[in-house]
């Protein structure tokens, strides 16, 4: 089942921006998956996403004093623009589960 868009989301702490999120049209092989321990809040990801998935996280981290970026799974087209934006290495492309559409963890 196609999860419902999400509405109203703040894009990051440092913007007022929010965002509607249109359902895919297909589920990808596989969707982006953020190594919190890895990244270091640099943002370099988040403007390289064509359908504006990736949302910044308040909250410190030991490598990422402004905070961590999150990747909602539902909407990620595994394009893998963001994987090759990070200076970090910090994006992982993980297979996707059919039945919820988001990464496979297990
Ligand atoms: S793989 Fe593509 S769609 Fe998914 S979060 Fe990265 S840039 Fe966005
Ligand atoms: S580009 Fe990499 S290090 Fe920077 S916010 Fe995105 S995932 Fe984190």
């Amino acid at each position: 089942m196609t999860p419902p868009p999400q509405t109203d989301i703040p894009r990051s702490p440092f913007t007022s921006q929010t965002r509607i999120r249109v359902p895919r049209k297909k589920t990808p092989p596989e969707v982006a998956v953020v190594n919190e321990d890895g990244c270091t809040g640099c943002e370099a990801c988040i403007i390289f996403c064509p359908v504006d998935c990736i949302d910044k996280i308040m909250g410190e981290t030991p490598n990422a004093p402004t905070g961590i970026v999150r990747i909602y799974e539902p909407t990620c087209i595994g394009c893998k623009l963001c994987v090759k934006a990070c200076p970090w290495d910090a994006i992982d492309m993980y297979k996707t589960d059919p039945a919820t559409g988001t990464a496979a963890r297990a």
